[in-house]
This record gives C-alpha cells, structure tokens and sequence, in this order.
C-alpha cells in the first residue's frame, strides 16, 4: 500500500512537471507573439469576461477597466466589466496576453 509519504512525494514531483511543462508552453507562446516598440495589445471586447488578470500584470498602466450592461436570458446583472487598452502606454510587452483565461487579447500592429 502507498504510504502519505510517498503520496506527497509523488504529488511533488507532479506539480514540478506540471509547473516546468506550463513554463515551456508560455516561452513557446511567447516566442511566437508579435511584442516590442512595433505592436500594442488589442482586446476583443466579446471574449472578455471582465477578470481583471490582465491590468493586474500590466505594469506600464495601459489597461483599464470599463462597466457595459450586461445581457443574460436567465439572471439579471445590471453591469460586468470589460478591459479596453491605452495604446499610447502600452508597451507591447505581450505579459497580458499570457494572463488572459478566455484568450481575449492579441497582439496586433502598432
Ligand atoms: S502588452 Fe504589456 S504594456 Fe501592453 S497592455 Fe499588455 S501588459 Fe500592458
Ligand atoms: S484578462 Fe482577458 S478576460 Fe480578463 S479582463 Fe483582461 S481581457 Fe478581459
């Protein structure tokens, strides 16, 4: 039989493969995202589902939050959020793109 020992052993080793197989599917993804002087984010504004993720890693303030009546056949929600970008702050450091859950924002031209 498994002993808890050897359980939480396992269970560490489990998360150090996840976490270093997720690490190298974000460098990859990276690394094939348009970023630098010559591109800015762009958010779609129909993905978005008002989390918030993505101006919690913005560090150059170039994302802000926007209230839009929300619409939904079986509750009643008077307002959700989405996020809008400041072009002129972003610096295209692509960190958002990478946070975002519902893969709302892309990296287009400047
Ligand atoms: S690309 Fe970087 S600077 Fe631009 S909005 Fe996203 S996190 Fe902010
Ligand atoms: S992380 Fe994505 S879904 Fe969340 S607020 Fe930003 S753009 Fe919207």
């Amino acid at each position: 039989m498994t002993s808890s020992d050897e359980l939480r052993k396992r269970r560490e080793q489990e998360a150090v493969r996840i976490r270093t197989s997720l690490n190298r599917l974000r460098g990859e993804q990276r690394a094939s995202l348009k970023g630098g002087e010559t591109a800015v984010a762009f958010v779609e504004e129909r993905l978005c589902i008002g989390c918030d993720q993505c101006t919690i890693v913005c560090d150059d303030d170039a994302i802000e939050m926007y209230k839009v009546d929300m619409v939904s056949p079986l509750i009643h929600v008077e307002s959700n959020q989405k996020a809008k970008i400041l072009r002129a702050d972003c610096t295209g450091c692509r960190l958002c793109v990478l946070a975002c859950p519902t893969d709302a924002i892309t990296m287009i031209d400047r």
